[in-house]
């Protein structure tokens, strides 16, 4: 069962820099966001892991994505398009998931949840609008790429709609899997 949401996150949070803490590449590359964006992460929600900032600076460096791969930019925009409030945390979140969904995983999985449910309730609790629009249920890079293409004023599906679509099953198929868990806590990086 999910924290209340005064606890939600830093529960979210907590998993998702424990498995991005684990990337080969530096902290701030791997979430996307950098060095005062991230000690702002760190000092709100997991103050005992401020360690994982020594060494890193502003730069987000190059994010590795091919020539398919969703415009980062472009989805970071979409979702702040829909934050809820004027805190820090969507804005944190925005560039977070902008960065992992060019990950090869379901997205829940490269954000280092549990399972799809905490992906859902941290777009809830964020993002709620985005969660409205997606009222179909889903996956949610598919519907990252729906939205941003929309935009575009071109359609690469099949078909206009999804229900009459040979591509359904691929579309919503529930982004089943196992969680991507990290193999061991690094220097300075305890469980919350
Ligand atoms: S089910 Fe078909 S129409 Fe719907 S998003 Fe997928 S590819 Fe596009």
């Amino acid at each position: 069962m999910l924290p209340p949401d005064e606890e939600l996150d830093r529960h979210l949070f907590g998993r998702i820099v424990d498995l991005a803490a684990h990337d080969a590449r530096p902290l701030t590359q791997a979430l996307g966001l950098g060095r005062t964006d991230l000690a702002g992460l760190l000092g709100t929600h997991l103050p005992e892991r401020a360690a994982l900032l020594e060494g890193l600076d502003e730069d987000t460096g190059p994010n590795g994505a091919g020539e398919d791969a969703l415009e980062e930019g472009d989805l970071r925009a979409l979702l702040l398009e829909h934050r809820a409030g004027d805190g820090p945390e969507p804005v944190w979140l925005a560039a977070i998931v902008a960065r992992r969904s060019l990950e090869a995983n379901h997205l829940w999985q490269d954000m280092g949840f549990a399972n799809r449910g905490e992906l859902g309730a941290m777009f809830r609790r964020h993002f709620p609008s985005l969660v409205d629009l997606n009222s179909g249920d889903m996956k949610w890079k598919k519907f990252f790429y729906r939205q941003l293409c929309a935009r575009e004023g071109f359609l690469l599906c099949k078909s206009p709609h999804c229900e009459r679509c040979d591509d359904y099953a691929a579309c919503f198929d529930g982004e089943k899997g196992a969680p991507l868990r990290a193999a061991a806590p690094p220097s300075g990086l305890r469980s919350p």
